[in-house]
Formats: C-alpha cells, sequence, structure tokens
C-alpha cells in the first residue's frame, strides 16, 4: 500500500488531489499546515510527500530541510504557486526531488508521482546496483559516488544527473534530454538550471 503525504492548506486543492489518488488505490493523510506535515512526516514512513511551500506556519521549504536535516528521505514532491527559478532551485537544492507549479493537472502530478515510485523501487531492492565509466562508480542503491576508491556523497539532484551521464557514456546529452531526465518534465529549454546542476556536480 502506498502511503502519501499530502501538506496542503487549500481544501479545495487537497481534496482534489486526495480523490484523485484514492481512486489510483493510494492512502492518503493531508496536513493543512507547517508544523502537522513535519510531525507526521517525522512520525510516519510515507512512500511519498506532495509538499506545498505557503503553508501556516510555517515555509514547505522549512519543512523539507527539516526533514533532510534529520536523514528522512522520503521522496518529496512541492507543489506550489511559485514559479520563480529562484524558489524552484531554493527547493531542488534543499532535497525535493521535484518541482510542481500550480495551475497543475492531476494527470501531470500522476505521472510525476509514478516516476519517484518507480525510481524508489528499483534503488530500495537491497541489491548493489552499480554504474561505472572509468575510475567513477555510482552506487544506485546508496546514491553515493566512488571516485578512485574513494566514496562521495551527491546531494540527490546531482545524483540523478550522474546517473544520467554514465548510461549514456560517451555521449552527447542535448539540454533538454538532462531536464526531461533528471526534472522528468517539459522546463523552459532557455532555462539555466542544467548549467547551474552540472556546475554544482563538477565541483563535487
Ligand atoms: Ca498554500
Amino acid at each position: 500500500m502506498t502511503q502519501i503525504l499530502i501538506a496542503e492548506d487549500e481544501p479545495r486543492i487537497a481534496a482534489f488531489i486526495d480523490k484523485g489518488l484514492r481512486a489510483q488505490g493510494f492512502t492518503i493523510t493531508i496536513a493543512a499546515d507547517a508544523n502537522t506535515a513535519l510531525n507526521l512526516a517525522q512520525a510516519n514512513e510515507f512512500d511519498l510527500m506532495i509538499l506545498d511551500l505557503g503553508l501556516p506556519g510555517g515555509d514547505g521549504l522549512e519543512v523539507l530541510e527539516s526533514l533532510r536535516g534529520q536523514g528522512i528521505q522520503t521522496p518529496v514532491i512541492i507543489l506550489t504557486a511559485r514559479d520563480d527559478i529562484n524558489d524552484k532551485l531554493a527547493g531542488l537544492g534543499g532535497g525535493a526531488d521535484d518541482y510542481m507549479t500550480k495551475p497543475f493537472r492531476f494527470e501531470e502530478l500522476l505521472a510525476r508521482i509514478r516516476l519517484r515510485m518507480k525510481s524508489k523501487s528499483t534503488t530500495n531492492t537491497g541489491d548493489e546496483v552499480m554504474l561505472s565509466v572509468g575510475n567513477i562508480v555510482l552506487n544506485l542503491r546508496t546514491r553515493r559516488a566512488i571516485v578512485e576508491n574513494q566514496e562521495i556523497e551527491l546531494p540527490s539532484r546531482e545524483f540523478i544527473l550522474a546517473e544520467t551521464f554514465f548510461q549514456h557514456p560517451g555521449q552527447v546529452l542535448t539540454r533538454q534530454q538532462l531536464l526531461d531526465r533528471v526534472w522528468g518534465y517539459d522546463y523552459d529549454p532557455g532555462s539555466n538550471v542544467v548549467d547551474v546542476y552540472v556546475g554544482y556536480l563538477r565541483k563535487s
């Protein structure tokens, strides 16, 4: 049974997502403010969290950072009206797995949830899943990179980016291919978000 936590203070939106996801067989818990969302996410093992940023009692980003700071790795999809690139980078940099803006289509949210569930199940099998190119090895289960026998930890977004390069060795990937694979949806191809993340990765 897939358990999803929805942190959303707008009752109409919460009810809309709740109804749609229940119809798909998911088990849903709704939190209407930041504290409840944080407490629920700390106390239960949810398979995924849908997180609004503008919440009563605190910002969704603070909830996310608090969870990640405690080592809670529940996949998080931010769902917000904030569509500024700086908000997106802050959300993804803060450890969100995906970022979606309102207004949104339920089908798209569902597709992104399924994508997260899929990547979770392939990395949680308990088997070591390794990808290697040259003297760099990526462990897909622990989501760590090993470079010349030294293990380094990559933030999730950088890891997926590295994974994407590793799955296409020797190939030149277009910006759009990277956006599709790493961010999982159509993103403004003029955006510099890929350059920013490739920059982070090179520095890691
Ligand atoms: Ca809100």
